[in-house]
């Protein structure tokens, strides 16, 4: 299969924001500290454990807008606070590359993941 090229801007992707599983964005203590009077709207606890929220099938910091253009915009709310997961996740890096193989087709469709 041919690897999927990175688009020229996150904003255009948002594909490593989205997943189906409760669990897709674990938070450490610094993580959830670091996100200040956010965490408890966009974050929580499974068990002893914390998480980012998901929504739709996609995180619940992530807004869904329109663009200058028209185009949606996959906007996180938190981008200054974000979880140190997302932090390290550098567009054009393997785990992005796999993210985009993995679910851009379904992310671009509308589709659950
Ligand atoms: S890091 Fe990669 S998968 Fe995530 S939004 Fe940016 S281009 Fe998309
Ligand atoms: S915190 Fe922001 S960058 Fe991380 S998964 Fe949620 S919306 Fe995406």
């Amino acid at each position: 299969m041919n690897p999927v090229p990175p688009p020229a801007g996150c904003l255009a992707c948002g594909v490593c924001c989205h997943s189906m599983l409760p669990t897709f964005v674990r938070l450490t203590g610094d993580d959830w500290s670091r996100l200040g009077p956010a965490a408890e709207r966009v974050a929580h606890f499974i068990g002893h454990r914390a998480y980012m929220r998901m929504n739709a099938g996609h995180c619940a910091a992530l807004e869904l807008r329109s663009g200058p253009d028209g185009a949606v915009q996959f906007f996180c709310t938190v981008y200054a606070t974000r979880p140190q997961i997302c932090r390290d996740l550098a567009r054009g890096s393997p785990e992005c590359l796999g993210e985009l193989s993995a679910k851009a087709g379904r992310v671009k469709s509308g589709a659950g993941l």
